[in-house]
């Protein structure tokens, strides 16, 4: 099954400082954008907040899930969305001999991933349906990082999308696409650089 679409337009930023639980960053940011699901809410899913390095890293590269930066924002509040993205991602079995980590077909478990604030017909507060700003089609928009990783966890329990890791950085891909083996294009030059020095 295919993942529906879903548009979010992001704002990372470079500039940040983690203290006393508290994120702080400089300047407007930068944009990024996307019209499908991203397997990045998996990553969310197991980040430790507490290590300033892994947040720090996540938000240079995504974001705020709560979508308060550039104002302060509280480390706390973002446990408001890992917990259920860490309930869907327990759905899912650990890599097989592939490398693939497929959903699990345990009802119990499924239950489980479904119910934890995640059950099918959940109204998001937070997606609207809205023209796209290039194409003009109405697709849902997820209104912060926080509803683009739950939706986009949504999607992925109810395509029963298999997983697999960028063999560069480890980061959660989507394994639908059997030959996907990267997170980006960054990652796909790195290691062919890695195989020419080996
Ligand atoms: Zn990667």
């Amino acid at each position: 099954m295919k993942l529906r679409p879903l548009v979010f337009e992001g704002t990372s930023f470079t500039s940040v400082s983690v203290t006393d639980g508290l994120v702080q960053a400089k300047g407007e940011g930068r944009g990024w954008s996307t019209t499908r699901p991203l397997a990045l809410w998996r990553d969310f899913s197991e980040m430790d907040l507490r290590s300033p390095g892994e947040v720090e890293a996540f938000v240079n590269r995504y974001g705020d899930p709560r979508a308060a930066l550039p104002r302060p924002s509280a480390i706390e509040l973002w446990l408001e969305v890992q917990e259920p993205l860490q309930a869907a991602a327990q759905a899912w079995e650990p890599l097989d001999a592939n490398g693939i980590s497929h959903l699990t077909t345990d009802s119990n478990r499924l239950h489980h991933a479904w119910t934890l604030g995640l059950g099918p017909g959940t109204s998001f507060e937070g997606i609207s349906m809205r023209p796209h700003r290039k194409t003009g089609k109405v697709q849902p928009h997820a209104n912060n990082l926080g509803i683009f990783m739950i939706a986009s966890a949504v999607h992925f329990l109810e395509a029963q999308i298999p997983m697999r890791r960028c063999e560069t950085c480890s980061r959660w891909l989507d394994a639908s696409h059997a030959r996907t083996r990267y997170c980006s294009n960054a990652c796909s030059i790195k290691a062919s650089q890695q195989r020419k020095i080996a």
